[in-house]
């Protein structure tokens, strides 16, 4: 394949090669090397791992630094959660929950098990609260909405929630809104462990099982919003903090689904209606308020802490000023194989497949940035900390950045992506990237015909707010970006059962999904890195922009809204994207035509045009109060930091008016439509290259 010609191989071939190196061996070592123990942020245990992934890629000859954050951290100092089935513990014996998630029989993990850290929620408020207990479903607004509905009086309450729908944050937070004075967050039976086959004998989540995580609704170091936290900063104070309104005001605790139940029994009332119940084997779920009655006490520990993020580098050799950036998190609530170690191994074995190309005389023609980050368990921190550090040489440099957090949960490919990357991720999983779980075929179709519509098409979701480490990269510093994985959700997220075994049983025992990750994550950081044109298509972009334009539009007729300014400007996108396409099509033919190296100030002054465009849809104000988020076009929704909308401020614009219906309340609908179509403006007008 490269044995010694006169011209070097191609970036084709050396393309190609990439896919060939794939080594499910290296990844399983790295995999089971990283998740020996439990690795919480700001730990010994996790800087251990650091040690590792520096190691490893200081040994594939990248060159490797770290950057530090002293950061705002949360641990359990204390816990108590006691059931008593009436408010008068007198009267029936109280059950005082041991809130332990329980060795499986042959753990070979059981040691560490013990260093773990006891199931909490991150930043919850500290404190003791009793009520009685309100069933609130999923804790989502038009949860709370049907128990207001149903007359079920919440205030003062302990609520009982459930996980599965969206951002266990937004559920505390709808809780508190909802006057309750405590809430208390488990796994259902039924969304976790459907066919009651458990860890180790199945996947589902045991009896035992909790799911850990943040409740903090913001993203980066709380204590510095917007700025980065380096030794000796500056920071909120105490009540500034609390202003922010992104902390949880009330306390709440995670408990297993052994726990919920037994909880549920105690809960009278009216039936909940049938989509709130739980599986066939448990219960009838009631509403209450009542009579069992919840004591909780949570004491947490909120401290600074050093956070290490890693940081590699393969410098470009014609545009070393480039950047492409691969990122992935490193530190987990328990040994973390699914989330996020699946793809800190895959991260690596990119990282080595790269080497070998260098070592047979590859070198990109733009900068490759691996990072793997810190803290993102706690609200993204550790990438947003480095991008709100380097905002402005990232705002002027970066091509984009690619995520990959619990890359190999289950079988069936998912991406989501900014539009101008769709057909990047489209063509590389139609390139010799065989689906892990049908090897007669690639993962393009299998991706095609897991999806019902009739165009055959393969849907790429669009990019939220929180849930991972994209979001300052896209939501703060409009840097084009994706984030892709094998499976949907997994049972034991979260959990003291995310280990190695779970993931060779159930996971991916081939390591087969970990190998496709990377050739993927690779292939696509490839072509950005060294297609001489930067291979994004905004003509779809525009598209994208007025299909969603239309549905919001007639989901308004009547309304006192006029969406000319933005179909015009998204019109305006259009003409300047179909415009640099034909110019990059021009300089292509000529150079094609005459034989001609092409002119390098024109590749060069079109891949700046591309590479600007998404700059623009952000806006110095942001979204009308959430500031940080600067991205006009695609954000998290309101009421579900996992959830992605489009359009978002003009979104929560619309859902106001639609329920206050002032004259003034229009008025913002109508001037959120005119920031949008100035965004994508400019947008058009990068394209154009033209004053
Ligand atoms: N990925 C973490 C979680 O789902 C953090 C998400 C966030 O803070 O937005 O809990
Ligand atoms: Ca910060
Ligand atoms: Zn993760
Ligand atoms: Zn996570």
């Amino acid at each position: 394949l490269l044995s010694f010609t006169a011209s070097p191989p191609s970036k084709a071939t050396y393309h190609s090669l990439f896919l060939t190196l794939a080594n499910n061996a290296t990844a399983a070592r790295h995999l089971h090397a990283l998740t020996r123990r439990p690795h919480v942020a700001g730990t010994p245990a996790n800087a251990d791992v650091a040690a590792y992934v520096r190691n490893a890629l200081s040994a594939a000859s990248f060159s490797v630094h770290t950057a530090s954050y002293d950061v705002l951290l949360s641990y359990p100092v204390r816990r108590s959660l006691v059931l008593s089935p009436s408010p008068r513990p007198s009267s029936s014996p109280s059950i005082a929950f041991d809130l332990v998630q329980e060795i499986y029989p042959g753990d070979p993990y059981a040691a560490a098990a013990a260093e773990a850290v006891p199931s909490f929620l991150a930043y919850a408020r500290s404190g003791s609260a009793a009520g009685p207990v309100v069933y609130a479903n999923y804790g989502r607004v038009e949860d709370f909405a049907t128990l207001k509905a149903l007359g079920v009086n919440v205030t003062g309450a302990v609520v009982l929630a459930r996980y599965g729908k969206i951002f266990r944050g937004d559920i505390i937070k709808n809780a508190e809104d909802a006057g309750a004075a405590a809430a208390v967050v488990y796994t259902d039976a039924k969304d976790y462990c459907e066919d009651k086959r458990w860890f180790p004998e199945g996947p589902g989540m045991p009896p035992s099982g909790v799911q850990v995580g943040t409740t903090y609704r913001g993203l980066g170091d709380p204590t510095t919003p917007g700025w980065p936290s380096t030794a000796g900063c500056e920071r909120l104070r105490a009540a500034e903090l609390a202003a922010s309104g992104l902390m949880p005001g009330i306390p709440s605790l995670p408990v297993s689904a052994r726990d919920g139940e037994a909880i549920h029994k105690t809960v009278g009332g009216e039936v909940a209606p049938d989509d709130w119940q739980g599986g066939e084997r448990g219960p009838i779920y009631r509403l209450g308020p009542g009579p069992g009655f919840l004591n909780l006490t949570y004491i947490g520990n909120e401290t600074i802490a050093t956070i290490e993020n890693v940081i590699a580098v393969i410098e470009g050799k014609e545009e070393p000023d480039r950047y492409v950036i691969l990122g992935n998190h490193r530190d987990a609530w328990t040994f973390g194989a699914v989330d996020p170690n699946s793809g800190t191994a895959a991260l690596l074995e990119v990282a080595e497949r790269l080497v070998k190309l260098q070592k047979r005389g590859w070198r990109p023609r733009r900068t490759i940035v691996v990072c793997n980050w810190d803290a993102e368990e706690y609200g993204l921190i550790g990438s947003t900390e480095w991008v709100e550090e380097n905002r402005e040489i990232l705002a002027s440099r970066a091509i984009a950045y690619l995520n990959a957090d619990c890359p190999v949960r289950g079988p069936g490919f998912h991406a989501s992506a900014t539009p101008q990357l769709d057909a990047l991720l489209k063509e590389a999983t139609k390139r010799k990237v065989q689906d892990p779980d049908n090897f007669s075929q690639t993962v393009y179709d299998s991706w095609i015909s897991s999806n019902d519509s009739p165009l055959a098409s393969c849907s790429i979701g669009r990019l939220g707010g929180g849930g991972t480490d994209f979001a300052a990269f896209i939501q703060h510093a409009g840097v084009p970006s994706a984030d892709m994985c094998f499976g949907e959700g997994y049972p034991v997220y979260h959990s003291l059962y995310d280990d190695f075994v779970w993931m060779q049983k159930f996971g991916d025992p081939l390591f087969h999904k970990h190998v496709a990750v990377a050739s993927i994550w690779g292939l696509v950081a490839l072509r950005l890195a060294d297609d001489e044109f930067l291979p994004f298509d905004y003509i779809s972009y525009a598209s994208e922009l007025q299909q969603n334009t239309k549905i919001l539009e007639d989901g308004m007729s009547g309304m006192p809204v006029n969406f000319d300014p933005l179909n015009k400007s998204i019109e305006e996108l259009k003409k300047a994207a179909i415009h640099i396409d034909n110019q990059r099509k021009a300089t292509e033919m000529e150079a094609g035509l005459l034989g001609w190296t092409k002119d390098l100030r024109k590749v060069r002054e079109l891949n700046d045009m591309l590479m600007m465009a998404e700059r623009a849809f952000t806006d110095r104000e942001g979204l009308p109060q959430r500031q940080w988020y600067k991205h006009l076009i695609y954000g998290p929704s309101l009421h579900d930091d996992y959830g992605s909308k489009s359009f978002p401020g003009l979104d929560d614009a619309i859902e106001k008016a639609k329920s206050l219906n002032t004259s003034d309340s229009w008025y913002f609908v109508q001037h959120e439509v005119w920031r949008v179509a100035r965004v994508v403006k400019q947008a058009s007008l990068v394209l154009k290259g033209k004053l």
